[in-house]
Parts: structure tokens; C-alpha cells; sequence
């Protein structure tokens, strides 16, 4: 059995892998895509001291850091059941089943997205999902974001102290977002709230975004906005459906933790986009994991026969 198994390769897996191995003992990691989300992105300007770095780099050089390491990484690896004892079961896609002294679950979240032609040709560019990361690309800029629950109007209020205008459209008949926030939006000269409105398709020339259609679900009109980019705010979804039952999650799905990642399950401890903690990004994921490491090794010479 593993001392440490770790769910996930992204940045908070990584860094508890890093962190376990470094104290000597055996260390798994399990992943389904090593890199996580980080595979997914371009550019990356806010990874500190890191001006400018590209996700597959980031990824690569996570992945060589781990490797570095003692660490038996299960690459391609889906988990999907958990049995909690005092050794923990982890059971994969494959029918193989792992078992481990302490678990940390990271495995991390994905963009609900519109669903609608043209997001996913233009992801990247123009088409976007977090305001912290790829706001300031859109300095001066048109933009619209989409959502108007507390993360759309949010990111509404955050883009228009950087980009030129910014129209939010809510499909609903008004904003799902707290009084405050609305409030704060309705107050600012560059932003246009549309609400009744289904955005249907995402249009550009090839190369980026040019603009986007939606539909007036009131009258049924379609209508064109021409921008520059496109925020999408409906919602980030934790990979945790596998996880119902077996440990507490909030009501959104993510893994609830104590300041030091332990879960609702002695021994399983949990780190990055899929727990509860706020502002998902990798600085923060990195962070997280490196005190779930930590944290697991407390556990197991707190518990473990010498
Ligand atoms: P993830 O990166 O999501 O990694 C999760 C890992 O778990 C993956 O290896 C996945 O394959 C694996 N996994 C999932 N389910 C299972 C399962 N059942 N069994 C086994 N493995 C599983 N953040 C920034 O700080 N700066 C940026 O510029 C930035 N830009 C971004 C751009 C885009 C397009 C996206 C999508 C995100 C961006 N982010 C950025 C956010 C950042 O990527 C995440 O906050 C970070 O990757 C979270 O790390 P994580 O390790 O918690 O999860």
C-alpha cells in the first residue's frame, strides 16, 4: 500500500506528491490527464515570479519536478470509488484498485460551458473563463460576460475597471447576484446588463472573436453585439460526482476541508479546484496541495505503527 495516494495530476496534485515524497515516503499519483486544467491554457501571467509561461510548458515542467521524485505516477487513470477504512481503497476505471494509508483528493473542476457554435473554436481567443487570468488581455476592449449569477456580476464589476465596455447577459428575467453586487454594476458607466437573453452563438473571422448573437427570449428577436471577448460565468463544476456519498461535499459539489485539506473522512485530505476553498487558480492550487501533503504525513505519524 502506498503511504500517499494522490487523485489528480494538476497543480495541487503535484505539489502534494512533491511535498509527500520529499519526506520519504511512498508516494502515488493517480491521474486521469497530468496537467489538469493547466494543459488547457495559453498564456499565464500571474504564476508569481513566472512572468510569462504557456500551460502545456507548466504542465511539462510539473510533471518533470514530480518525477524527479521517488513517485509512482499512474498516468491516463480514472478513480472512481472510494472506500474510506484505515487503509484507504481507491478503485479506477480499469477494474485495478489502489490502496493507500492517506488519500489527497485533487481532482480539480471544469467551466460549465454555453454549448453554443463558435465557443469552442474561439477558446483562447477571445472566448475566456476566468476574469483573474485573462482580464488584462482585454485591456481597452470590448467584452461581455455571461452569467449573472454572484461570478458573472463579479467579473462584470472586476473587467470594466479594465476593458473599454462590458456587456453582462443573463438568461433569466433578473440577476440571480447579491444586492451589493448589483448594485455596484448598475453604478458603472461602461456596463450594459441584458437579461431574457440566450446567447446562441459565438462569432468570429477565423482567427478570434468578433462578436456574439442572442436571442431576446421575451420577443424572440435575434440580435449581434460586436466585441473583442467573452467571458463565460455559468458555473465551474468540481470533479467530484464520483465522490457523492462517501465524503461531505457542499451544495455546489465541492469537497468540503479544515485549513489543513482534511476532509470528512480520517486519512483523506483534499486540495485545489475541487474543494471548498476560494479563487481558483494554480498559485492557489499549488499552495492548497502543498499543505495537504503535509497534512497526510502529520496523519500517519499521528496514526501509523513505526
Ligand atoms: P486541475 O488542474 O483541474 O487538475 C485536476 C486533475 O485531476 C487532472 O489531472 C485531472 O485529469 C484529474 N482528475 C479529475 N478527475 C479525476 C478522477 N476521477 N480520477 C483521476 N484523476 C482525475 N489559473 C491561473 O492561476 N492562471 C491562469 O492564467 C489560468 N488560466 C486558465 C485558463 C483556462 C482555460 C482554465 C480552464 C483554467 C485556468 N486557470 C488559471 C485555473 C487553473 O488552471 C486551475 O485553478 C488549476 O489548474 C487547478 O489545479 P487543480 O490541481 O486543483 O485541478
Amino acid at each position: 500500500a502506498f503511504d500517499v495516494l494522490v487523485v489528480g495530476g494538476g497543480p495541487a496534485g503535484a505539489a502534494a506528491a512533491i511535498y509527500a515524497a520529499r519526506k520519504g515516503i511512498r508516494t502515488g499519483v493517480a491521474a486521469e490527464r497530468f496537467g489538469g486544467q493547466v494543459l488547457d491554457t495559453m498564456g499565464i501571467e500571474n504564476f508569481i515570479s513566472v512572468p510569462y509561461t504557456e500551460g502545456p510548458k507548466l504542465a511539462a515542467a510539473l510533471e518533470q519536478h514530480v518525477k524527479s521524485y521517488d513517485v509512482e505516477v499512474m498516468n491516463l487513470q480514472r478513480a472512481v470509488k472510494l472506500i474510506p477504512g484505515d487503509v484507504v481503497e481507491v478503485q479506477l476505471a480499469n477494474g485495478a484498485s489502489l490502496r493507500s494509508k492517506t488519500v489527497i483528493l485533487s481532482t480539480g473542476a471544469r467551466w460549465r460551458q454555453m454549448g453554443v457554435p463558435g465557443e469552442e473554436a474561439y477558446r483562447n481567443k477571445g472566448v475566456a473563463y476566468c476574469p483573474h487570468c485573462d482580464g488584462p488581455l482585454f485591456k481597452g476592449k470590448r467584452v461581455a460576460v455571461i452569467g449573472g449569477g454572484n461570478s458573472g456580476v463579479e467579473a462584470a464589476i472586476d473587467l470594466a475597471g479594465i476593458v473599454a465596455h462590458v456587456t453582462l447577459i443573463e438568461f433569466d428575467v433578473k440577476l440571480r447576484a447579491d444586492d451589493v453586487l448589483q448594485r455596484k454594476l448598475r453604478s458603472l458607466p461602461n456596463v450594459t446588463v441584458i437579461t431574457s437573453a440566450k446567447t446562441t452563438e459565438v462569432t468570429g473571422d477565423g482567427q478570434k472573436v468578433t462578436g456574439l448573437v442572442y436571442e431576446d427570449r421575451a420577443g424572440g428577436e435575434v440580435h449581434r453585439i460586436a466585441l473583442e471577448g467573452i467571458f463565460v460565468q455559468i458555473g465551474l463544476l468540481p470533479n467530484t460526482e464520483w465522490l457523492k456519498g462517501t465524503l461531505d461535499l457542499s451544495p455546489r459539489g465541492e469537497i468540503l476541508v479544515d485549513d489543513r485539506g482534511q476532509t470528512s473522512v480520517p486519512g483523506v485530505f483534499a486540495a485545489g479546484d475541487c474543494t471548498t476553498v476560494p479563487y481558483k487558480q494554480i498559485v492557489i492550487a499549488m499552495g492548497e496541495g502543498s499543505k495537504a501533503g503535509l497534512a497526510a504525513f502529520d496523519h500517519l505519524i499521528r496514526t501509523s505503527a513505526p
